[in-house]
């Protein structure tokens, strides 16, 4: 038995949180655009939010339901939000903290079941369409600078001994030579992740969407009216649909909901200009790679395929959700701190682009995956890695709502669900202290 939720719900007016300097954007040719919703319309299906799930969700409507129309809304330009701006790592698994239980091992283990399920979901299409989006089955580098992260990478290689996952281990030496620094000391480099270009991977995904999908950009749904069929109005026009799938992710509690179980944070990236033939000689010409540290608050490093270097290593509460110029020169800063650290004889490369993004979180680590009422159905909530698992997520809620039975969908329907988090100021204060002792413990990994 669903509870209803609610009948009528007015979503605060909605503010554009994308700033137009994401690298990945600007370093993929241009995506194609699509109109305003402006006028009232009937479909069969409403999918909320163009980004990997959204997108899932549609394929899959147009696959089991080939006749039934979908309108696909998106508030910003559709991809441009986490799904452009992340670090493009679609992981299969993360790293296990060690000391873990029997049970957090057996949890981790699904969700990489799950992880490359939606991997798979991916390269079917980008071999169907022929996607451009340097798709690379090289995997990631897992690193550490320090020793007492070496030590977690241990814990690490023993748990995918445990579990059969293909690993290499890397020392110092060979280390630096593959990447071109000599800042980490170890590395475990786990083989089925695939690193992209995410704004490639999701411009690509809305260039293909099957005929059925009508796709409106810059129409943020700003009212839902619930009953026998859902009315959903943008500023200048309406949808009304028998089914309607919300895929908002990080951008759930400012749509009302979920917002006391899951809360955004807020990251920054920066990309430098492509490497010069000689500084690119001076790091030994290696093949393109991506980084992962084993610290949580640590940096996430890629060489990119066009040769440009990105940094990712902030992690803030952030309750604007986006950062105008100022705060992202702060945080520029903070990336080219890591730039340096690394690549200290690149005296002369600095940063192209920096920008903002936002990534969906839980106290448990927990998804968020549920029919709120009889037509309205909501996934998102990826703790970070919403690649992979948001492109599952968007088939399996399709799934869910026509009553597909599968093992993927039981084992995703039967996981816990978030666990509350405490309003406001005291969600500030932990969060807040929280992440301010996470930092302090991953400095040396920044
Ligand atoms: C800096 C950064 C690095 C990351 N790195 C990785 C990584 O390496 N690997 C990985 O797997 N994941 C990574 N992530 C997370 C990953 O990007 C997300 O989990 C994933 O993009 C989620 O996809 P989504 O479709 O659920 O949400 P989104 O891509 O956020 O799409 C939601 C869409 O909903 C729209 N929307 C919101 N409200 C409304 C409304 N009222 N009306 C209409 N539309 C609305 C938004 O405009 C947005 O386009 C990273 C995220 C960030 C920010």
């Amino acid at each position: 038995m669903v509870d209803k939720y609610r009948s009528t719900m007015a979503i605060p007016e909605f503010k554009s949180i994308n700033d137009e300097t994401c690298g990945w954007v600007h370093t993929t040719s241009k995506a194609a655009s699509f109109p305003r919703l402006e006028q009232d319309s009937q479909a069969d299906w409403v999918i909320v939010g163009a980004g990997f799930t959204g997108i899932a969700a549609a394929y899959r409507i147009a696959e089991l339901n080939p006749t039934d129309s979908i309108v696909l809304l998106d508030a910003e330009q559709a991809g441009k939000g986490a799904s452009s701006r992340n670090s493009g790592y679609i992981v299969d698994i993360t790293l296990n903290d060690g000391g873990s239980t029997l049970a957090d091992e057996q949890t981790q283990l699904a969700k990489n079941k799950l992880n490359k399920a939606g991997l798979d979901l991916l390269r079917q299409r980008v071999e169907q369409y022929n996607i451009q989006c340097d798709w690379d089955e090289s995997g990631k580098f897992h690193c550490a600078a320090d020793s007492r992260n070496i030590s977690k990478l241990k814990n690490f290689e023993g748990f995918l001994d445990r579990a059969g996952l293909e690993y290499r281990v890397w020392a110092k030496e060979k280390l630096s030579a593959r990447l071109g620094t000599d800042f980490y000391q170890y590395a475990v480099q786990t083989k089925s992740g695939v690193l992209v270009n995410p704004a490639g991977l999701v411009n690509g995904l809305i260039e293909n969407l099957p005929d059925s999908v009508q796709l409106y950009e810059h129409s943020p749904v700003i009212k839902i009216d619930d009953g026998k069929t859902t009315h959903l109005k943008t500023n200048n026009g309406s949808v009304t649909a028998d089914r309607v799938i919300i895929a908002v992710n990080a951008l759930m509690p400012q749509n009302g909901f979920k917002a006391n179980r899951v809360f955004p944070l807020t990251l920054t990236a920066s990309m430098t200009r492509q490497l010069s033939e000689s500084e690119y000689d001076a790091i030994g010409r290696p093949e393109p790679w991506g980084v992962l540290s084993a610290s949580s608050m640590g940096a996430t490093v890629r060489l990119t395929n066009d040769r440009r270097i990105l940094v990712r290593n902030t992690v803030e509460w952030w309750p604007g959700l986006s950062m105008d110029k100022n705060a992202l020169a702060i945080r520029r800063e903070r990336n080219y701190s890591g730039l340096r650290k690394r690549f200290p004889g690149l005296t002369n490369l600095e940063f192209e682009y920096s920008w903002s993004g936002n990534v969906c979180i839980s106290r448990n680590s927990k998804p968020v995956f549920e029919q709120v009422n009889d037509n309205l159905f909501l996934a998102g909530c990826y703790n970070a890695g919403g690649i992979a698992m948001g492109s599952l997520f968007g088939k399996l809620i399709v799934d869910h709502a026509l009553d597909q039975q599968s093992e993927e969908l039981t084992k995703v329907l039967n996981q816990d669900k978030p666990s509350l988090i405490p309003p406001r100021p005291l969600l500030d204060i932990g969060l807040l202290t929280r992440l301010a002792i996470n930092r302090h413990q991953g400095k040396s990994e920044t």
